[in-house]
């Protein structure tokens, strides 16, 4: 999960209160969010996109249209938040949350894998997420969760494993460096899939770190408020 600067313009259509999920909202949800999943940052293999209420609206009016209040995410991470009622999680479109930072994401480059979570900046909404993003990632479901679970963690293997894979060229062949170091920079910007998972490598390295960290702290927001505000 990384933090998603969203749209200060809010979606037109959104004042009629007839429907959250007006092409000029799903417009704009998927260009702020880079098309990926808000939660487990999948982009081009969703299959099913949802418009999410980050709060459920339980039938109020305001909360259901309320812009700041609708997020991007896939039909699995959406229907794992409802059915274990995931509510007090951190806001990844609030700066003050620092998502990122707050939660290490780890996954090992080797087949059959989960994905680790550990919370780096103590916080109720941070434990929670934590547990939201192992559910969604390595829960023990049934029937198609199950699959669509599996199916999840293939593919930030396959994302890790490629990644790696670069670092690992930048690493041992001086011939290519520049052009496996702009394929690594590539990697880590907000619009490419399981990023939280990449900087993390990035970060638990010290020699990485100071190579490539700086490529995406910029793209991280520097706001230094309160964690945990009460949304
Ligand atoms: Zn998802």
């Amino acid at each position: 999960m990384i933090y998603v600067q969203k749209s200060s313009a809010i979606p037109s259509s959104l004042a009629r209160q007839t429907s959250y999920s007006g092409e000029d909202v799903t417009d704009q949800l998927n260009s702020d969010f880079h098309g990926k999943c808000y939660i487990c940052e999948q982009k081009e293999s969703i299959r099913t996109y949802n418009v999410e209420h980050f709060s459920p609206h339980r039938g109020d009016t305001f909360i259901k249209y309320d812009w700041n209040n609708l997020f991007l995410s896939c039909g699995h991470c959406n229907s794992v938040k409802t059915a274990k009622k995931f509510d007090d999680i951190l806001n990844c479109s609030d700066a003050t949350h620092h998502v990122e930072e707050a939660i290490r994401h780890y996954c090992n480059p080797f087949p059959k894998e989960f994905a680790l979570f550990e919370v780096k900046i103590e916080s109720t909404k941070a434990s929670n997420t934590r547990d939201l993003l192992d559910k969604t990632f390595n829960g023990e479901h049934t029937g198609f969760k199950k699959l669509e679970s599996a199916n999840l963690r293939a593919l930030l293997l396959q994302e890790i494993k490629e990644f790696s894979d670069f670092l690992e060229g930048f690493e041992e062949d001086e011939d290519e460096k520049e052009y496996y170091s702009n394929k690594i920079i590539q990697h880590l910007k907000n619009d490419t899939a399981f990023t939280a998972f990449k900087r993390w490598i990035i970060r638990d390295n010290l020699a990485l770190n100071e190579t490539f960290g700086s490529y995406f702290e910029k793209e991280i927001t520097n706001n230094n408020s309160i964690l945990g505000r009460k949304t």
